[in-house]
């Protein structure tokens, strides 16, 4: 008899489904026509009704399932009364028939701590740029992120009618990532991604000093990680405090899975254990590869503007 799966492969299952259900809310939100938006620190920080029903889904689902993992979600919400319609109780089979890694198989509910960014993007959800739109569930262990899953719920919506849309993408350190095809960038090109609605002049002149090719600015975290790992960017670059901890764990979880990384602008790792505060202050530099050439064109009077 094989025997049960580690907690980790559990969670990660688990999370595949939640975030499929959340992927679910997203659309029907959406299509309801009332977003329900509300100002949080202002016009460029929004929270719509699907952030709330989403964050809601998730952290019930998973309290529900996994009692003693610690689980921080983007908005102040209480999770003490959810509708028992927002519960997801499923799991994805296939994540469970993988073997988990020797160095996380005894990992206990209290080590985990999942962070959720119900719906990463909503600026751009409620501009109707569907597609930067993700949901983001990064599993932490030892401070460190070690799974996450990003489901984008308008995958393919504009390439017509037949085609399937949304897409769930997962991986584990030591695993790998699925649900996409991994894609090199052109060789030779740098092209930098980076954020569409919260730009700055720290932001701009970051980008400036690495003379790119090209620049693509999209919304959300998980989006500009998706750019990555399938080729479309070379570096997502973000000189500012503006990013938080629920939008780079899952994120940063997937791009490691397949040999990227992710630093702040000094090129210190992100730490996810629950005691973090939540600001990325120092601001995000990730790359599938050669990290280390765009680490040395960031101009120190930018580091010396980003506080860790
Ligand atoms: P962006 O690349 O602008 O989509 O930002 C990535 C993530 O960081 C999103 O979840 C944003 O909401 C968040 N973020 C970035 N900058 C700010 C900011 N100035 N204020 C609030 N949230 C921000
Ligand atoms: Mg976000
Ligand atoms: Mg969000």
């Amino acid at each position: 008899r094989m025997a049960s799966p580690a907690l980790l492969m559990r969670v990660v299952a688990s999370a595949y489904s939640v975030a499929e259900k959340a992927a679910t809310i997203v659309r029907n939100v959406m299509a309801t026509g009332d977003l329900g938006i509300v100002e949080k620190t202002g016009a460029n920080d929004l929270q719509t009704k699907a952030d709330r029903l989403v964050q809601m889904s998730i952290c019930a689902s998973l309290a529900r399932k996994f009692p003693k993992v610690t689980i921080i979600g983007e908005e102040e919400l209480s999770t003490d009364e959810v509708s028992e319609e927002l519960i997801e109780d499923g799991h994805c089979e296939e994540i469970l028939k993988k073997a988990c890694p020797a160095q996380y198989s005894g990992i206990k509910e209290e080590e985990l701590v999942i962070w959720v960014d119900p719906l990463d993007g909503t600026k751009e959800y409620t501009e109707g740029l569907l597609d930067h739109v993700t949901v983001l569930i990064g599993i932490a262990y030892g401070g460190k992120a070690i799974a996450g899953v990003i489901n984008q719920p308008y995958y393919n919506y504009e390439a017509g009618a037949n085609a399937v849309l949304g897409r769930t993408i997962w991986g584990v350190l030591g695993i790998g990532a699925f649900g996409f095809q991994l894609t090199e960038a052109p060789a030779g090109k740098h092209i930098i991604v980076t954020t569409r609605s919260h730009s700055s002049t720290l932001v701009n002149d970051c980008i400036s000093a690495l003379n790119p090719d090209h620049v693509i600015r999209v919304g959300g975290a998980g989006n500009k990680i998706i750019q990555l790992i399938e080729g479309k960017a070379s570096a997502y670059v973000f000189a500012s405090p503006g990013c938080k901890k629920w939008d780079t764990c899952a994120p940063e979880a997937i791009l490691h899975a397949v040999g990227g990384k992710i630093t702040d602008m000094h090129g210190n790792p992100f730490q996810y254990n629950k005691e973090v505060k939540h600001m990325n202050s120092a601001g995000v530099l990730a790359t599938l590869r050669n990290y280390d050439y765009y680490a040395s064109l960031i101009p120190n009077t930018v580091k010396q503007s980003l506080v860790p």
